[in-house]
């Protein structure tokens, strides 16, 4: 009889998910297993924090009890590091005769070789069949007429756009599979708490459906000109969902797709606005793949290796703590600490705040997000920190750096996101709270730690010196 395990990683989810429904589609009698496997010391090395670990062990949970209805022995291992993984998915598949083994990719060079090492190691005796399933279309499926890959969006996404036509990219339906339940899995847990405020997430994939379903009704059609807005839940916030896996690009595209009953190519440019970071998406998990170096910690633009970071640690603590002085950055530190998320404008106003008015090395703005954000993803983390920091591929140009002044007046006008998240501005009058040190009213709220204008041009003048 067949042995097939199923290796579930950030890919949480019984509905849609390629690995699994490929497993389980045979009529004869076959032994299905799943496993997680964790990397705890590795994962500490790459800076993932207690929030993604906590809210990755509740969804665990939750998927053990939709792979126990589904009859699959299901176990979650802890292990120490990817080496461990091979060691102990070599063995395993060894003692307990696995005939097949499926498995979802992962796009950053450490995962991609541990996944190249099992194969290696076991695949003499057993077939394996893994599948893109991450992204919509396969890294290596994008590439300019040179085969090369994109580094720069645009033509990215219409080479994308083309290739999309010519492929399936329905979700997968679960073959209907009678077995009778296995004993839901149980395990010491991965992590025993977070660092934020995390009751607000869906831990199901049930759960995460209802939110896509709920963004996609109410907000597809309006998300153009509500998403830079803080203070307003324009955006889908699926993001942790999108990260973890409780629900894939596949399903997001397809309810869009039923909403407006026409394929993505033809929305109106309101609801293409959304396709458009989900191509985005896309677009840093295939960098991740040919750019090796952007999970090595370095900067896409080699000759910005060169800058003299001045990573002042009273500035860094400031910016994490968000006691800046300048709101739009403090509520956006404060927000990412307090929830484990944080808005995409705010996002860039916070990133180059530190980069440029701050002159700190992007990366520890990287590995802060990565400590705090639920979301966290190499791809999408690292592709926003060198965007932000203008050392990334299409970047922000280096001569344009936000003042976050503007932005917040432009994207949260009544200050209401400023105020939320830090209270003592509700004593001023909206219009002042974007920038308190102009307001007479006295607060208990700091100075600002930098001057906007000198700081921005001290930062222009060093990617100046660069170019020469
Ligand atoms: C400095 C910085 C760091 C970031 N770190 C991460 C991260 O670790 N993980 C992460 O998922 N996103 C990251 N982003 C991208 C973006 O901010 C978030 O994906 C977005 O804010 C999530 O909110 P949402 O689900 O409401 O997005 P929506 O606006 O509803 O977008 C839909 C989905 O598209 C994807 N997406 C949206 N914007 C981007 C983008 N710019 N790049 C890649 N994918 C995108 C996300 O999966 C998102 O859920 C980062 C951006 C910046 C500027």
């Amino acid at each position: 009889m067949q042995h097939r395990l199923i290796w579930f990683r950030d890919d949480l989810r019984t509905q849609d998910n390629s690995a699994l429904v490929a497993a389980l589609k045979d009529d004869r009698p076959i032994r299905l297993s799943a496993v997680f496997l964790t990397a705890n010391d590795d994962w500490s090395r790459f800076g993932y924090g207690a929030n993604r670990l906590f809210y990755t062990e509740q969804v665990l949970r939750s998927l053990a009890k939709e792979l126990s209805l589904l009859g699959i022995d299901f176990q979650v291992v802890i292990l120490r590091s990817y080496l461990e993984q091979v060691k102990w998915l070599v063995e395993y598949c060894q003692t307990e005769e696995v005939t097949d083994l499926f498995f979802n990719q992962e796009y950053q060079v450490n995962e991609r070789q541990r996944d190249l090492d099992v194969v290696d190691l076991v695949q003499s005796n057993i077939k394996i069949h893994e599948f893109a399933d991450r992204i919509m279309l396969q890294a290596g499926d994008v590439l300019t007429k040179e085969n090369n890959y994109y580094t720069v969006f645009t033509p990215f996404k219409k080479r994308w756009l083309n290739r999309i036509k010519e492929v399936s990219y329905a979700p997968f339906t679960l073959p209907s599979h009678h077995a009778k339940p296995s004993p839901i899995a149980q395990w010491a847990p991965l992590c025993n708490a977070s660092e934020s405020d995390l009751s607000s997430y869906a831990t199901s994939e049930t759960e995460a459906i209802i939110r896509l379903d709920e963004f996609i009704e109410n907000g597809l059609l309006r998300y153009e000109s509500t998403r830079n807005s803080p203070s307003l839940s324009g955006t889908s916030r699926l993001s942790p969902y999108l990260a973890r896996g409780l629900i894939s690009p596949r399903q997001c595209i397809a309810r869009a797709e039923a909403l407006l009953e026409r394929p993505i190519w033809d929305f109106p440019a309101e609801a293409f606005s959304w396709i458009n970071e989900i191509i985005w998406r896309d677009f840093y998990q295939h960098l991740l793949v040919g750019f090796p170096r952007l999970s090595k910690n370095k900067a896409f633009r080699a000759n910005t290796e060169s800058i003299r970071w001045i990573n002042n640690e009273e500035d860094i603590t400031a910016w994490k703590n968000g006691s800046t002085g300048i709101p739009i950055v403090d509520a956006g530190m404060r927000e990412l600490r307090e929830t484990g998320w944080m808005h995409n404008r705010v996002r860039m106003v916070v990133a180059q705040f530190l980069t440029k008015n701050l002159l700190c090395d992007w990366r520890i703005g990287e590995s802060y997000f990565m400590r705090y954000l639920v979301d966290s993803d190499l791809g999408a983390n690292n592709g926003g920190w060198q965007w932000s920091a203008s050392t990334g591929t299409d970047a922000a140009p280096y001569f344009r750096v936000f003042n976050p002044v503007s932005q917040s007046q432009t994207h949260d006008p009544h200050g209401s996101y400023l105020a939320k998240w830090i209270p003592s501005l509700t004593a001023l009058e909206a219009a002042k709270r974007h920038a308190p040190w102009t307001s007479n009213v006295n607060i208990n709220y700091p100075p600002p730690i930098v001057d906007l204008k000198t700081s921005r041009q001290r930062a222009i003048d060093v990617f100046k010196d660069l170019r020469k």
